[in-house]
């Protein structure tokens, strides 16, 4: 018989975080759903399963590291080792679980002709949103390919006209009980029976349609409401609205993760909008009225006279909503000057006459 901590690649003082990832990994690399009819991979697969039943339990692992493979099995508390697959999916139902969370692998461990039934796996979508998109939190459409109710059967996977059978293997009750001796005496042991994954019924005559998975793989449409102010990284979580759960069991949620996109007029600060204005020469000098298009519509900025090319004008309560908030960001305008480069003799004699009147020597200041 195998080290565990060989089967599992891992040192013997590894934490129970490190064997608990390194179990994750093997029982991806060899699950049977991925290794159909591959006897090597399924002994692989319960080799890890048993190695990780040992020591991820601390008083097994201590037992194990005093006395070897005598440790777990002389005193009957240990666990046999698995003969069937089913009691590996119950067992480590949390590892599988987890497993499902992400795209690529939820829809391999779930798609699966495995017993093993359960909540639908969330789903997990990134979803680019503009900067008008944040500020009046629209509505958006996106279209997922996901597992929907099988509507032939309504998700109880029987064919039309037939029902679920009592479950031969715990008799209806959905639970099988196993008795192990241990040094505290006997323990019962009950389980969600494997079988019918504690339903206590079977399908006898699936349905076509989804050969008695109760749910189909299909493109949906979902309608995502965008809330104002989010930014790069919040996210919603919309329940039920991930994929279907086999049998009709209930849908896991869609995970909506919201990521700005750069916008070609406007940088954001926190709820604040930024925009550089270029403003000719004589509205600097004199002053007067200039129209900014913010993102609820054109306003009329007011440019005090002898305004400085790099000063912020603020206008309130015009920059974006402040998520979960009824509090707004301003909007802020950075002047610059517009220097002509080309003009005629006309402008050229009046700007001559200009430096004449009010030529000012340069001054120095801190760089700030
Ligand atoms: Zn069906
Ligand atoms: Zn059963």
């Amino acid at each position: 018989m195998r080290d565990y901590y060989e089967i599992l690649g891992v040192q013997k003082g590894s934490s129970p975080k490190e064997i608990k990832n390194a179990y994750r990994k093997m029982a991806f690399k060899y699950h049977p759903d991925k290794n159909q009819g591959n006897e090597l991979a399924e002994k692989k697969f319960k080799e890890a399963a048993e190695a990780y039943d040992v020591l991820s339990n601390d008083d097994k692992r201590s037992r194990y590291d005093q006395f070897g493979h005598a440790g777990i099995k002389g005193n009957g508390a240990g666990h046999p080792g698995f003969t069937d697959l089913n009691d590996i999916f119950s067992n480590f139902g949390d590892i599988f679980e987890n497993m499902g969370g992400g795209g690529g692998f939820g829809d391999f461990f779930n798609s699966s002709s495995s017993q093993r039934r359960s909540r639908g796996t969330d789903l997990k979508l990134t979803l680019p949103v503009t900067l008008e998109d944040i500020f009046s939190g629209k509505v958006k459409t996106v279209r997922v390919q996901k597992y929907i109710l099988c509507d032939d059967c309504n998700g109880n996977g029987c064919a039309k006209g037939y029902g679920l059978n009592q479950c031969s293997v715990c008799n209806g009750t959905g639970e099988v009980r196993k008795v192990q001796q241990s040094f505290l005496g006997q323990v019962v042991n009950v389980q969600p029976c494997y079988n019918c994954n504690g339903k206590g019924q079977v399908i006898s005559n699936p349905c076509k349609n989804c050969k008695g998975d109760g749910r189909v793989r299909k493109h949906s449409s979902i309608e995502i409401e965008i809330p104002p102010g989010v930014v790069t990284g919040s996210y919603l979580t919309k329940r039920g609205a991930g994929n279907a759960g086999e049998m009709g069991s209930p849908s896991g949620n869609l995970i909506v993760i919201f990521d700005e996109v750069d916008h070609p007029l406007y940088l954001r600060d926190e709820n604040d909008i930024i925009i550089d204005a270029y403003i000719d020469y004589s509205t600097a000098v004199f002053g007067g009225k200039i129209e900014v298009p913010t993102l609820s519509g054109k306003i009329k900025l007011k440019i005090p006279k002898g305004i400085k090319g790099g000063q912020l004008l603020r206008v309130r309560n015009k920059g974006l909503p402040e998520l979960n908030s009824h509090r707004v960001g301003d909007f802020l305008v950075r002047i610059n000057i517009n220097i002509p480069k080309n003009f005629n003799s006309k402008v050229k004699q009046i700007i001559e006459e200009l430096k004449q009147e009010i030529y000012i020597e340069p001054e120095f200041k801190k760089f700030r």
